[in-house]
């Protein structure tokens, strides 16, 4: 029997429409069997995220304004009344609206509680809460074995099953959750424990590119890469994947293949154990801060400090990471960015501009990586 686990993140199940599209996906491939699923995202640029009104209701709660509650009722509201009209969403909410004093983890945990429980309502597939599958230690780390053989001994039975993602209980009974995106690693979690075949982490984007579509016109898609690397790329920004999502996965030889929703004909991006190699990419992060000293001192090349923090006298930076250049590029780089610092790390090199060019220097860094012709990724 082969499994595919599905992780669906929060733009693919941001409306009912969305609902149904994830419903064809995982009806098109029967080793599609456990679902794991965000809370509902963005449905557009202006648009909340369901975690973040939960986090703005668990604090409005102190005021007993529970106007937030309302907006976020209403959102499953249209889902429910569209695809799952018997769904007890009153129910639901008012449990909900009584707990919502408690902590700020179970709070944030109910969206992806709820949207995983409306999906399994409506296509009929069992519901099975991540509190009964995933559990943290006294030390806020998963515990591996105790999460493994819970979720064979309650998924495999069942043969498929939706499960959200984000978070578990601790050996309490207490609901804790991971960091921002985190069902990326519920997801992998739940592959390496079922000894899946496939983890598919469903996004709306196509894979990984050699840099961001959204800064870089026209750029070439990466259809492998290997385990290690997509490490460091999450590592070094990139918003593909959780940073922590593929650690589970080591040593597993479970592949994880990013796809997306919105077109899922499109072949993705394989992330893969068995390959070897460096593929070409430039990613990074801005909002960074360098201590006033370290700038001073950079012309000297000395090792700069860089804090994900304001600090008082400090300078906005950003890092671009550049994977896949070779020697020559590097060289012209450095001849053409002028960066504050570079540094050369064992597969990559991380230049460090002022923040206000950062864009530019993506695309700088990028039209060099691709001009060597197409060797590479
Ligand atoms: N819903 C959570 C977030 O917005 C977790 C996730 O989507 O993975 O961060």
């Amino acid at each position: 029997m082969s499994i595919t686990v599905c992780k669906f993140g929060g733009s693919s199940v941001s409306d009912a429409g969305m609902f149904v599209r994830v419903n064809r996906i995982i009806r098109s491939d029967p080793n599609r069997r456990y679902i794991v699923l965000s809370a509902p995202g963005k449905r557009c640029p202006s648009d909340d995220k369901i975690t973040d009104l939960l986090i703005r209701a668990h604090a409005a709660d102190c005021d007993g304004d529970h106007s937030i509650l309302a907006r976020i009722f209403e959102r499953y509201a249209s889902i429910r009344d569209a695809l799952a009209p018997d769904f007890d969403l009153e129910g639901e909410f008012a449990q909900l609206r009584a707990n919502l004093g408690r902590s700020l983890d179970y709070v944030a945990s109910r969206g992806e509680y709820l949207c995983a429980k409306l999906f399994a309502a409506y296509t009929h597939l069992p519901f099975v809460d991540a509190a009964q599958l995933l559990f943290f230690d006294g030390d806020g780390r998963i515990d591996v074995a105790t999460t493994a053989r819970a979720a064979r001994d309650k998924l495999l039975p069942l043969g498929r099953a939706v499960v959200p993602g984000f978070y578990g209980a601790t050996r309490d009974g207490r609901i804790r959750t991971f960091s921002r995106g985190g069902s990326d690693v519920s997801g992998a979690l739940l592959a390496a424990a079922l000894g899946a075949t496939l983890y598919e982490n469903w996004t709306d984007v196509d894979g990984l590119y050699t840099a961001d579509p959204k800064l870089v016109a026209h750029p070439a898609r990466n259809f492998t890469v290997s385990l290690s690397q997509m490490e460091r790329i999450c590592a070094a920004g990139a918003r593909l994947l959780h940073p922590d999502a593929l650690s589970p996965l080591h040593g597993t030889h479970i592949d994880t293949l990013l796809k997306n929703t919105f077109a899922p004909g499109a072949p993705g991006t394989c992330v893969s154990e068995n390959c070897t190699g460096i593929v070409r990419c430039v990613t990074g992060r801005r909002g960074l801060y360098m201590l006033g000293d370290a700038a001073a001192a950079s012309g000297g090349k000395n090792d700069v400090l860089l804090h994900a923090l304001p600090l008082q006298g400090s300078v906005r930076v950003a890092t671009v990471n550049a994977f896949g250049l070779t020697d020559p590029q590097i060289r012209l780089v450095e001849a053409t960015i002028h960066p504050i610092h570079m540094i050369h790390m064992q597969d990559h090199i991380q230049i460090i501009v002022p923040e206000r060019e950062y864009e530019d220097t993506v695309r700088a860094v990028h039209r060099i990586l691709l001009e060597a012709g197409s060797e590479g990724g």
